[in-house]
């Protein structure tokens, strides 16, 4: 049985980024629903427990049919959702010069470069989704998803994710998803990233 994780910071902690409303409404409502909803979708299928979130949408091609969809669409919550909340945190922090920095300025010609590429990506998501940075085989590459699908279905490793689905921004920002990315920049945890990055 999965669970969701903790905030690993209070819910007014991103204000005034991302208000607290949001943030308990999201984590404790959205997050939770979605684990939820995946725990049902496995409870019939014990050659799937004990497996790690991860590893069910790694392999949707290994999930029996009958609940392919629901563990795509629950379990990539639970997991899109994991992440986000710890590559978020109110310490405000910058991006230091090292190897994410070196790849970064490498892949996309420079840090303010790729900021501009992955809003863009965010903004052009149509309908629900994520925009990431994920590493792939070959180094660093943004991409988007629609709904709750992960890179990792594709054989990627996210290190840094963000949410564009409405119920992330929509009591703040209302119908701006542009001023909700903008301000998401300043909470970004860029430490935690780099860890991701490296491991
Ligand atoms: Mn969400």
């Amino acid at each position: 049985m999965f669970t969701p994780p903790d905030l690993p910071y209070p819910y007014n902690a991103l204000e005034p980024h991302i208000d607290e409303e949001t943030m308990k409404i999201h984590h404790d409502k959205h997050h939770a629903a979605y684990v939820q909803n995946l725990n049902d979708a496995l409870k019939d299928f014990p050659e799937l427990a004990g497996k790690e979130a991860e590893e069910l949408i790694a392999s949707l091609e290994a999930i029996p049919e009958e609940i392919r969809t629901k563990v795509r669409n629950q379990g990539g919550g639970h997991v899109n959702h994991s992440l986000f909340w710890t590559i978020m945190s109110p310490a405000k922090s910058l991006l230091k010069a090292g190897d994410l920095m070196e790849s970064l300025n490498k892949t996309f010609g420079g840090f303010e470069t790729f900021q501009e590429k992955f809003s863009s990506s965010a903004i052009g998501r149509f309908g629900s989704g994520w925009a990431w940075l994920v590493k792939t085989d070959s180094g660093l590459e943004i991409t988007d998803t629609p709904n709750q699908d992960n890179p990792v279905s594709s054989g990627k490793t996210p290190i840094l994710g963000l949410d564009v689905w409405e119920h992330a921004y929509y009591l703040k920002y209302q119908n701006s998803r542009a001023d909700y990315i903008k301000a998401w920049w300043n909470v970004v945890d860029w430490p935690q990233v780099e860890r991701l990055f490296k491991s």
